[in-house]
């Protein structure tokens, strides 16, 4: 098959020679290179990632300290806000406490004002009492009184100034806990722009030289097959042998129907119980797993991730799982798609797609044991312009010049369904 492929591409590439097919003139980045050039950028690329090796080390060292720093803060934050509440219910009861002390004095003081002072006591004397060792009997318990009445004075005033303390001592630590809060926000922003780089589709700088020596050895292999001089450059060789096969007017979405479950920005999840942020920068389609997984645009798979196969290996994980990246030229400027957590692969490197070609089926369950970022059947896709292997050749050279894919492709909002490409 793939061989009558390849003869229909050399006629192509004759008939495109024949008819000096007109391309646009902004559709390939300044940044052309001969394949020379591009073999020796490869080399130089290579050595800069192993050197990277060590600090990368070096950077999981310091998001694994910072997750535990994070543990920790939060756990103090806990015991904090606990405090405060305990000294808010205290408060609460002092209060009350105060409320019926006052209650108390107000009887305490109303009876003894009636009962002990002056004309009125004389008068009531007069009136009501019997013998005078009745009122004198009258007399001392309204002595008692008052001294009991001084004793409450004293009690009430200790309470509020109870409260006070109280009231601010958890005024303290409400500030104490707010700056620990932004401490912990400030370590978060941090560890999360460290972190941004290792999640969902991030590769090991092992994987990353295996994908470039791949690519780099496909790109070999298009030059000989298309008979391109070494010294053409990438677009001039491609361009001339695959025409407007790589061509297409727009982008369609990658799946008949979905749910739009994440899109482009900053995002906080949890994984394997524990929580994460990071600045996504693709959406999500949540659907069914096994779902057909189509081209967004006509192009040619650029890499094939299979990270089944690799755990099956060495049983290592891959974040993201199975991947496709396709490049395409869309409305005459290029771009590199990438779908992630993939279920089967339905193609190979090298192969030429159009819109409507099933490259995989959606995975990201946990049946596909070969991926350690995913909690539940979806898709991630993601688009970056330029072309894979060309305008950038790293895992992180596609991530930084990634788009938001609501630039190119129409999809519905956060937790929206669709139907239809
Ligand atoms: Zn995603």
């Amino acid at each position: 098959m793939k061989i009558v492929k390849r003869i229909s591409y050399l006629i192509l590439i004759i008939c495109l020679l024949s008819v000096q097919a007109s391309l646009p003139e902004d559709a390939f980045g300044q940044k052309d290179k001969t394949l020379n050039e591009q073999l020796k950028e490869f080399e130089e690329l290579k050595a800069e990632l192993r050197a990277n090796e060590s600090q990368q080390a070096v950077t999981k060292e310091e998001i694994g300290a910072a997750r535990e720093e994070i543990a920790q803060l939060s756990q103090e934050q806990e015991d904090l806000e606990k405090e405060i509440e305990t000294l808010n219910e205290e408060i609460s009861q002092l209060e009350k406490d105060i409320i019926s002390k006052n209650d108390e004095m107000k009887n305490i003081i109303s009876y003894y004002q009636l009962s002990s002072t002056g004309e009125d006591a004389y008068l009531e004397y007069l009136f009501t009492a019997t013998d005078f060792t009745d009122f004198i009997y009258r007399m001392s318990i309204a002595e008692q009184l008052s001294d009991y009445n001084d004793t409450l004075i004293d009690e009430y005033t200790d309470l509020i100034k109870e409260n006070e303390n109280k009231k601010e001592e958890a005024s303290a630590k409400m500030v104490e806990l707010e700056a620990k809060t932004k401490e912990l926000e400030s370590r978060l922003i941090k560890l999360n722009s460290k972190l941004e780089t290792t999640m969902e589709g991030a590769m090991s700088i092992e994987q990353e030289i295996e994908v470039m020596d791949r690519l780099i050895k496909n790109l070999k292999e298009e030059y000989n097959m298309y008979k391109c001089d070494y010294n053409l450059t990438y677009d001039e060789c491609i361009i001339e042998a695959l025409g407007d096969q790589l061509y297409d007017t727009k982008f369609y979405r990658p799946l008949q129907s979905g749910r739009v479950s994440s899109v482009w920005g900053p995002r906080s999840f949890t994984l394997g119980g524990r929580p994460y942020s990071d600045f996504h920068r693709a959406v999500d389609f949540s659907t069914s797993r096994g779902s057909k997984v189509y081209a967004a645009a006509n192009g040619q798979v650029k890499l094939v991730i299979n990270a089944k196969a690799s755990y099956d290996k060495n049983h290592k994980n891959v974040c993201g799982g199975n991947k496709i990246y396709i490049i395409h030229i869309v409305d005459g400027k290029k771009y590199t798609t990438a779908y992630y957590h993939l279920k089967d692969i339905k193609v190979k490197e090298g192969d030429l797609v159009t819109h409507n070609t099933v490259i995989a089926t959606v995975g990201g369950t946990s049946y596909e044991y070969w991926d350690n970022c995913s909690t539940g059947a979806h898709l991630h896709f993601q688009v970056a312009p330029g072309h894979y292997g060309d305008e950038f050749k790293t895992y992180s050279g596609f991530n930084a010049a990634s788009i938001n894919p609501k630039k190119v492709i129409n999809y519905p909002s956060r937790g929206r369904p669709f139907s239809g490409r």
